[in-house]
């Protein structure tokens, strides 16, 4: 397959089946859309378990999920090799949680093993308690819009130099390496290589940040693009990730 070049954005789902939790999933539909909303052709292709992973895509998303999952998808991505190619060749990759743990150098699963991830990210993951659940606000460190999520992970992230966090944490977790707040920083760059541990489906709630991404990817400048409801939900959040009513529920989640 090949898709750079013929006037489509390629973009891979992959392995949405074992690692999509949280409504991932939608994170595919708000770049599809937001590529047709201004006409620009866009491919989406779905790899499951056992498939092969597409080389000449333009972007690769990678959602969360559980310990047992993302091993299993961390597995395959590692014997094929694809995903490091398609980076080396230029692509661009979005993950969430689970899916940052696995570009990483390693990271520990319940029980205490400690996988290989595929080194796309210097980051390593270790357990964390309490687990981080809950509304997270963090502020990009591009000065781009606040980003707004849902959190829910056992593991938590150290980066290394090599790679440098989205955003710092205003309330709730993030990355959360060695407990509680961590060194309040949230989700990873390296190259084209992006990651955060925000669900919600993260890129509904920031669509800032799918243009960031689809730009990375296809090198273009995008024109603007109105998405009317957003503002009204991204306040909603806000207020609510604000309003202290937040970490009573994180309370509780913990007991
Ligand atoms: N299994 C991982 C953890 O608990 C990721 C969870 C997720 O993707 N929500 O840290």
């Amino acid at each position: 397959m090949t898709w750079r070049g013929d006037g489509q954005v390629g973009i891979v789902h992959l392995y949405p089946t074992l690692m999509g939790t949280y409504g991932d999933g939608g994170n595919l539909k708000v770049l599809a859309r937001r590529l047709a909303g201004r006409g620009i052709g866009v491919r989406t292709v779905t790899v499951g378990p056992g498939e092969p992973v597409p080389e000449t895509a333009e972007l690769y998303v990678l959602g969360g999920g559980e310990d047992v999952s993302q091993v299993a998808a961390s597995r395959e991505l590692r014997e094929s090799g694809a995903l490091g190619r398609a980076v080396e060749s230029g692509a661009a990759v979005f993950a969430v949680c689970a899916g940052l743990q696995v570009l990483g150098r390693d990271f520990e699963v319940a029980g205490g093993k400690v996988e290989p991830g595929l080194g796309l990210l210097d980051a390593t993951t270790r357990r964390r308690a309490p687990r981080a659940v809950g509304e997270v606000l963090a502020r990009p460190l591009d000065g781009s819009p606040l980003l707004t999520g849902y959190e829910n992970h056992g593991g938590g992230t150290a980066l290394g130099p090599g790679a440098r966090p989205l955003a710092r944490v205003v309330s709730g977790v993030g990355n959360g390496a060695g407990g509680p707040g961590g060194d309040g920083s949230e989700g990873a760059i390296q190259g084209r290589v992006l990651a955060t541990y925000l669900h919600g489906p993260v890129l509904a709630r920031n669509p800032w940040l799918a243009d960031r991404l689809l730009e990375m990817a296809t090198g273009a400048e995008l024109a603007p693009l109105e998405a009317p409801w957003v503002e009204q939900l991204r306040a909603e959040r806000e207020q609510y990730a604000r309003s202290g009513r937040l970490s009573a529920e994180s309370a509780r989640a913990r007991r």
